[in-house]
């Protein structure tokens, strides 16, 4: 924790400044309907986090990644990006998955710490996955959330070299001295892995 920190402080002290620098009309305009990709995940849309909802890794320093967690959202898909990209909350995941067409976000890059699993050693080996939807509302774990969230996975265990079995993708539920309860009940496991696995 500490190695990181200073540095990520520093950055954020002169990447404030540099934008404090740069008069409004030079700062670029994204247009409305544009696909910005992910930087890690080409299929995903750019929608990153606040700075202070992450943890930025120096450049050249690698994270060991072992895990992918899985979480639901409890709110809707629109909200939680603007909650990451406001950063008050200080919470972040690195990609976001719609519920209605399997749209996905990718907030925070994969090199980076998204603070998802309430637990830095967790959060510091781990990719965070939200899913848009409420663990007591069975309606929003559609086949095309799952399908493209399986894609996702593989994607990421393919990048990473992470086994895909459910030693290495869990459940925000899973994660030690952890109270939440998502993904909840309704995630269909057998059939997530089965997914991930025929990706
Ligand atoms: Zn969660």
């Amino acid at each position: 924790m500490e190695r990181v920190r200073p540095h990520l402080n520093r950055r954020r002290v002169l990447q404030g400044a540099a934008l404090a620098a740069v008069p409004y009309v030079l700062l670029p305009e994204r247009p409305a309907g544009a696909h910005v990709p992910g930087p890690d995940q080409p299929s995903a849309e750019w929608r990153p986090a606040g700075r202070s909802a992450y943890t930025a890794v120096a450049p050249g320093t690698v994270r060991p990644i072992d895990r992918v967690i899985i979480h639901m959202t409890q709110t809707a898909y629109r909200k939680t990006l603007f909650l990451f990209e406001a950063g008050r909350k200080k919470v972040s995941a690195h990609y976001v998955v719609r519920s209605s067409d399997g749209h996905i976000s990718q907030c925070v890059r994969e090199s980076d710490i998204a603070w998802h699993a309430g637990n830095w050693e967790e959060n510091e080996r781990s990719i965070g996955i939200e899913h848009e939807g409420w663990v007591d509302e069975p309606s929003y774990y559609t086949d095309v959330m799952y399908e493209a969230s399986a894609k996702l996975t593989a994607a990421i265990c393919a990048r990473r070299g992470i086994p895909m079995d459910r030693a290495h993708i869990i459940g925000h539920h899973e994660v030690p001295g952890s109270d939440h309860t998502d993904p909840g009940p309704h995630w269909d496991w057998a059939r997530y892995i089965r997914l991930v696995n025929a990706a």
